[in-house]
């Protein structure tokens, strides 16, 4: 006979059937759920919630991933590149306004000029900072050097989304070539860790061909690759990639929210001390979408402070919110929401996974 969620929720760890049958709950068994996962939150991590000015800088990418609206085969899509002075004034706008930290994210490059650029920036952001603004970088795969040579710029955060623990579904969801390889994914976390990056990685949730053990096993995975940071976010189908043929596999998109929720929360039950990002993706289906994964255990936020103009052009699914908001409308909008979920905006902290700190320190 199955256990009751309550019974299962009053365990000291979950298997891996616990966790689908958390992952497959609703109405009241979901409620404690989130009842229990904002608990944890509140007694591991509190109500402080840190920002990270998000820089989307470039839209140029050499892949080809199956889901992606920028993939290099996208013909439609007007690519950007914005100079370094404009992402240099966006870091200054974020050390101004305390946001302690700040993303860079961009499609994927690793020519010279690419890796020599970024660790330029990367030591002047921290020139204009005082060295006070935290870096994470969101930039794909790169070989070790180049990692190193980003760490020793001033990045110490880095994050590289799984996407897919499971080899099959990855490489359903991407071309098959060595440009797309599971393997080389992994291994590409497992150098981030090892150089000492705080590392984090995250799941598409609700992706064609996706099962609740897919996603069981993703949430195991984290935990087994001691992971510092996670950010998830609902999958959103974008009608000029090829994934979007299998649009009749998706669950529909209060669906695949309601499952996002649900991972994160069984996630903090999980791993009870890691940064858990509350994904923009979020409030593309739900206005209070991000809000509702604080509550329940996200404590992350990434406004956006990429200049305004080219925010539309940054359009990794449809529908997305907040490309016509200024950086300024941007921050008050973060202040009232996060107020509006108790929580409390942690202003000129960097932040830190505090399972880095823990995991480190053994
Ligand atoms: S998901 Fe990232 S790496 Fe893949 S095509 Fe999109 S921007 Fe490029």
């Amino acid at each position: 006979m199955s256990k009751s969620i309550q019974q299962i929720l009053e365990q000291d760890s979950l298997t891996k059937e616990n966790i689908i049958q958390l992952l497959q709950s609703s109405g009241d068994d979901e409620k404690a759920l989130f009842a229990k996962s904002s608990e944890i939150k509140l007694k591991y991590i509190g109500k402080n919630v840190y920002f990270r000015g998000l820089v989307e800088f470039s839209n140029i990418c050499k892949k080809d991933c199956l889901y992606c609206g920028i993939r290099a085969g996208n013909k439609n899509v007007d690519r950007y590149d914005i100079a370094d002075e404009e992402i240099l004034k966006a870091a200054k706008f974020a050390y101004d306004n305390n946001y302690g930290s700040v993303v860079l994210q961009s499609g994927e490059r690793s020519d010279k000029q690419f890796v020599d650029r970024i660790e330029n920036l990367l030591k002047e952001i921290k020139k204009l900072s005082n060295n006070e603004l935290g870096i994470t970088i969101s930039l794909g795969e790169q070989t070790k050097e180049t990692y190193q040579r980003w760490y020793d710029a001033g990045a110490h955060r880095y994050l590289l989304r799984i996407e897919s623990s499971n080899r099959e579904l990855y490489e359903k969801i991407h071309p098959q070539n060595e440009n797309h390889a599971h393997d080389t994914r992994l291994a590409c976390l497992k150098s981030l860790q090892d150089i000492g990056y705080q590392t984090g990685t995250g799941v598409m949730v609700g992706i064609p061909f996706q099962t609740y053990e897919d996603l069981a096993n993703d949430l195991l995975f984290m935990k087994e690759f001691d992971i510092d940071m996670v950010g998830m976010g609902p999958f959103i189908e974008h009608d000029e990639t090829p994934l979007y043929e299998h649009r009749d596999k998706l669950m529909s998109l209060n669906d695949r929210f309601r499952l996002t929720l649900r991972m994160i929360a069984v996630l903090r039950i999980l791993m009870k001390d890691i940064n858990i990002a509350s994904a923009t993706a979020l409030q593309a289906i739900d206005p209070l979408g991000r809000e509702k994964a604080l509550r329940i255990g996200a404590n992350i936020i990434m406004p956006n402070i990429t200049p305004t103009q080219e925010r539309a052009n940054y359009l990794l699914y449809q529908n997305k919110p907040c490309i016509d908001e200024g950086a300024d409308d941007c921050t008050n909008c973060m202040e009232a929401r996060i107020n509006m979920a108790d929580g409390e905006i942690g202003y000129g902290q960097w932040g830190d996974s505090k399972h880095y700190a823990n995991r480190t320190k053994k």
